[in-house]
C-alpha cells in the first residue's frame, strides 16, 4: 500500500466526536458528492478510490444520519485498474442531510454547490481538514525525492476555502490551477508533518519525521564532504601557488642561490606537489613544525615578489 493510502487509513481509524464526523463529512461531501438524475431518479453519488474511505463515507451517514447508503463497486476501465467504491443516497434523503450539515437551499445535479459552510471550532475545522484529505488528497511517500501533500479540489470557492482553513493553521498553504479545478498543496518538510499531526495521522507522521531526520542526517554528511573537499581544494590552491613561486625563483636565481633551510623545503615542495604541510613535516622527519614550514614558504614568497619588483633576494 502506498504511503497516501496508509495514511487515509489511519486517518478512517479516528473515533471521532458527533461534531467532528459531520465536519469531516461535510469536507468528504464538499469535494466529492455530485447529483445525477437517471430516469427522473435523483441520487447523491461520492465516488473513491480508497476502500477505508468508503467504508468511513458508509458508516458515518448511517450512524450520524441514520440513513441506509448503498455501496457499488466498480473496476476502473482505464490505467491502472483500480476498484471504485461509489455510496448512494437517494436525492431527498441526500438533501436533507447536506440541509442538516449547514448547506442552504436546492441542490441542482452536478457537484454538490461549491461554497461550503465552515466550520468554527478548532476540534471540527481539524476535522474538516482530515475530511478534505480523505476525500482529495495525496502526499508522497517521505523517502521520496520531493516533499509534497496536495488536496484536488473542483471548485475556486471551495479551493479558497480549504486554502483558508490550513493557514489559519499556519501551514505555509498554496494553490495552482490543475486539470479541471485546483490542487492546494504543502511543499515544507516540517509543514507536512504538522498538517499530518494536526489532522490525527500519527503513525504516518512519525514515519515522516524518521525519514526527514535521516534524511537530514545525509544533508548534514553532504555538507561535512563538501567542506573536507572545500579544504582539500583549499591546500591545493595552496601546493600550486607555492610551487609557482619556487619555479620562479628557480628560474630568476637558481634555487641553490637560497640559503639551505629554504632550499631544503622548496625542493622538497617540488618533490611532492599534492602534500599537504603535515605531510610535508613528516617527509622531513618532524624537524619543523607546520607554522615553521609555513614561514619558510613565506620566506620564499618575499624572495619572490622581490625579484618580481626588479629586485634581487
Ligand atoms: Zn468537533
Amino acid at each position: 500500500m502506498s504511503f497516501a493510502a496508509d495514511t487515509k487509513k489511519e486517518l478512517t481509524q479516528i473515533e471521532e466526536n458527533a461534531c467532528c464526523a459531520k465536519s469531516e463529512l461535510r469536507a468528504i461531501l464538499a469535494l466529492g458528492a455530485f447529483f445525477v438524475s437517471v430516469d427522473g431518479r435523483r441520487q447523491m453519488i461520492v465516488e473513491t478510490e480508497n476502500v477505508a474511505t468508503a467504508r468511513r463515507i458508509y458508516t458515518s451517514l448511517k450512524e450520524q444520519f441514520d440513513s441506509r447508503p448503498e455501496v457499488i463497486v466498480r473496476k476502473k476501465m482505464r490505467l491502472k485498474k483500480n476498484n471504485v467504491y461509489a455510496i448512494r443516497l437517494p436525492g431527498p434523503q441526500a438533501e436533507s442531510i447536506l440541509h442538516e450539515l449547514g448547506w442552504q437551499g436546492e441542490m441542482s445535479d452536478g457537484p454538490v454547490a461549491p461554497e461550503c459552510p465552515l466550520p468554527v471550532e478548532d476540534c471540527c475545522r481539524r476535522a474538516f481538514l482530515r475530511g478534505a484529505f480523505l476525500a482529495g488528497g495525496s502526499v508522497n511517500a517521505p523517502g521520496s525525492s520531493s516533499y509534497h501533500l496536495e488536496m484536488y479540489v473542483g471548485a475556486h470557492v471551495l479551493a479558497n476555502q480549504v486554502l483558508f482553513l490550513m493557514n489559519e493553521f499556519e501551514l505555509h498553504a498554496r494553490q495552482t490551477p490543475r486539470k479541471k479545478g485546483y490542487i492546494v498543496y504543502l511543499k515544507e518538510g516540517e509543514k507536512i508533518v504538522d498538517f499530518l499531526n494536526l489532522i490525527g495521522a500519527v503513525q504516518a507522521l512519525l514515519k515522516f519525521e524518521d525519514r526527514r531526520i535521516l534524511k537530514g542526517m545525509r544533508n548534514q554528511v553532504n555538507r561535512l564532504v563538501n567542506c573536507e573537499t572545500a579544504n582539500m581544494n583549499k591546500t591545493i590552491a595552496a601546493a600550486v601557488r607555492q610551487i609557482e613561486m619556487i619555479r620562479y625563483v628557480d628560474h630568476r636565481m637558481g634555487l641553490g642561490q637560497l640559503p639551505d633551510h629554504l632550499r631544503e623545503v622548496a625542493e622538497l615542495r617540488l618533490k611532492y606537489p599534492e602534500a599537504n604541510l603535515q605531510e610535508l613535516c613528516e617527509r622531513l622527519g618532524n624537524r619543523v613544525s607546520k607554522s615553521g614550514l609555513n614561514h619558510r614558504f613565506k620566506k620564499i614568497e618575499d624572495i619572490a615578489q622581490n625579484l618580481r619588483a626588479g629586485g634581487t633576494a
